[in-house]
């Protein structure tokens, strides 16, 4: 068996590669081990918005916070569910972890101005929103390190770097001028950017090429298609890992310790049916097709404990045969749909935060229907890739996931909703009313973000009365399970008797979720994956002995 050293070894090239420069900048000698070809994981897939609050990006964003109201509002959020030393050091290390980001990559950010929080009203939430994301960057950068960004499992139609920030208007294309704009604006870039031999990428996939860059630049080995196979264990501590690489095994003494980045176990049928529903189905998962939990069982089987494990970044999806589910972000805060059960009842608000969507979701007999009229269609997309106007894609409707009538009594029949002529009139006397008495949609900042601002009083509400009208099929998808390895403030795995495990560290969608069963945020996801990742590296290299103060659960 080859043996080599390194002070420590960072498991999963996604988030954890911030990890790894914060390392090196501490003068650790570090060492990322990748399961597949690519870096990035899911975090390349993703939005790359970041919610870490108090940072210098908001601040020079003009926005005014402090962490007193961050502190209230993760108190408010988590509710308990996790103890507050392991929730205060994104508030307290946040900043800092976006500083290493700002000094090691090459990526510029921006403000998701008004992407509100996702309990706003709760005290010490924002309105205005607490997200950043990277600006688009030009992948040619990388040279030959280009290809080995991980691509996403559809390609985009057009070359138009969409991020968080414009996403909302290029939804509202048919409605508003600023959505004409901006779409144009983004073709503009990513065919002009083309034609002068960039290619702008953004979001998430700026994210993981800006950190690679970083990576590179600061010297940082990476083994490609090196899965971790096994974690060293010695008198109780974590001294290294075996991976497996060409074909062996190889051991990689680790110092300083090792960190666990690899993901979530989205991928894991066994497990998610185990520990989640029997009803679901991995290929509702948005994520990274290498996330399968591998890294968590290594972890349980060297004493870890687990948490949340019934939990993961829920995301209502559409289950459209191929490679990738449809999502549902932008359409369940807009006017003229409802999603109801099998009975034809509403049973939530639908434009509430995804992750609380699909808390309600996971509980319904699946699946469950969005209906919706002509006007709906002709007004706004729908699952990122069906334009205004444009007919639902014939094979929707060959697979069944796609119904369409011309009354609401016949949709109803032939969708088998018992109740849903009776839902539909009483939606519509609320839309006519601008309140939703029933379940409040668009009460909240965060519903009216995504809603239609050009329909007044209520962005969110309007009737399903213009025929033909139409059911397709959402059922509990997700950007990627968020229960894993039981860690504390820094980012140490614990047994299940609250005692840490020297050496072994976990971030990410490795770890149980820092927020317990909330999304508090967009963006915090990506960002709990920088920050603990951050701290991570920072206690590896002995610079945080003193806070916070290790809690067991
Ligand atoms: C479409 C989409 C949009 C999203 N948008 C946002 C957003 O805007 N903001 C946000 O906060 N979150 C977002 N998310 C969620 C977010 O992307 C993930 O929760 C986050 O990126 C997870 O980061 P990670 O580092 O834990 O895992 P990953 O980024 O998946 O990285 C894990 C890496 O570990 C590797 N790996 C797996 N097993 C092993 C093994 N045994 N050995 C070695 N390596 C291994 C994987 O191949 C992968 O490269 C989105 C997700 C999706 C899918």
């Amino acid at each position: 068996m080859n043996e080599t050293s390194y002070d420590l070894v960072v498991v999963g090239a996604g988030t954890g590669m911030l990890a790894a420069l914060t390392a090196a900048e501490d003068g650790l000698s570090v060492l990322i081990v990748e399961k597949s070809q690519y870096f990035g994981g899911s975090t390349a897939l993703s939005g790359g918005g970041f919610w870490i609050p108090g940072n210098s990006l908001l601040r020079e964003a003009g926005l005014l916070d402090s962490p007193e109201r961050a502190r209230e509002y993760l108190r408010n959020v988590t509710a308990g569910e996790t103890p507050e030393a392991r929730w205060e050091t994104h508030i307290v290390h946040g900043p800092a972890a976006v500083e290493v980001l700002r000094r090691r990559t090459p990526l510029k950010f921006q403000w998701m101005a008004e992407y509100a929080d996702y309990f706003p009203e709760l005290p010490g939430g924002s309105a205005t929103g607490r997200a950043m994301e990277p600006k688009p960057f030009d992948v040619r950068r990388l040279g030959e390190d280009r290809a080995l960004l991980r691509p996403p499992a559809l390609a985009a139609p057009f070359p138009m770097p969409v991020s968080g920030k414009t996403f909302r208007w290029v939804n509202l294309v048919a409605r508003k001028p600023r959505g004409i704009y901006t779409a144009a604006k983004l073709l503009g870039l990513g065919v002009g950017g083309l034609a002068i031999r960039r290619e702008y990428v953004a979001g998430g996939g700026a994210l993981a090429a800006g950190l690679f860059a970083g990576v590179r630049a600061a010297g940082i080995p990476v083994w490609f298609n090196s899965p971790l196979k096994d974690l060293v264990v010695e008198n109780g501590k974590v001294t290294g890992v075996v991976v497996t690489r060409d074909g062996k095994d190889v051991t990689v003494r680790a110092s300083r310790g090792v960190l666990l980045s690899a993901g979530g176990f989205d991928r894991n049928a066994e497990l998610r049916h185990e520990y989640q529903s029997a009803q679901l189905d991995t290929s509702w998962c948005f994520g990274n097709p290498e996330n399968t939990g591998d890294t968590i069982a290594i972890a349980q089987a060297a004493g870890a404990d687990l948490a949340f494990m019934d939990e993961a970044w829920w995301f209502p999806a559409v289950p459209i045969p191929g490679p990738m589910p449809g999502t549902l972000l932008a359409e369940r805060s807009l006017p003229g749909q409802i999603i109801v059960n099998q009975q034809g009842s509403r049973f939530m608000n639908e434009a509430v935060n995804y992750m609380s969507a699909g808390h309600e979701l996971i509980k319904q007999q699946l699946p469950v229907w969005m209906v919706f009229d002509q006007r709906f269609r002709n007004h706004y997309m729908f699952c990122s890739s069906v334009f205004p106007r444009q007919p639902l894609p014939k094979s929707w409707y060959d697979a069944g996931i796609a119904v369409k009538a011309g009354s609401v009594a016949e949709l109803a029949s032939r969708v088998g909703l018992p109740e849903l002529a009776a839902t539909v009139q009483r939606f519509n006397l609320l839309a006519a009313s601008g309140r939703d008495d029933d379940f409040h949609r668009g009460d909240s900042a965060y519903d009216r973000y995504y809603g239609d601002p050009t329909i007044v009083p209520n962005p969110c509400l309007g009737p399903i009365d213009k025929g033909p009208f139409y059911a397709v099929q959402v059922v509990p998808g997700d950007l990627g399970t968020c229960g894993g390895v039981r860690a504390d403030g820094f980012a140490r795995a614990l047994r299940p008797d609250g005692i840490v495990i020297e050496g072994l560290y976990a971030s990410g969608n490795a770890a149980g979720n820092a927020f317990g069963r909330v999304y508090p945020g967009p963006g915090a996801t990506i960002g709990q994956g920088l920050v603990y990742g951050y701290v991570a590296a920072r206690h590896a290299a002995g610079k945080l002995r003193d806070y916070p103060v290790t809690a067991a659960a």
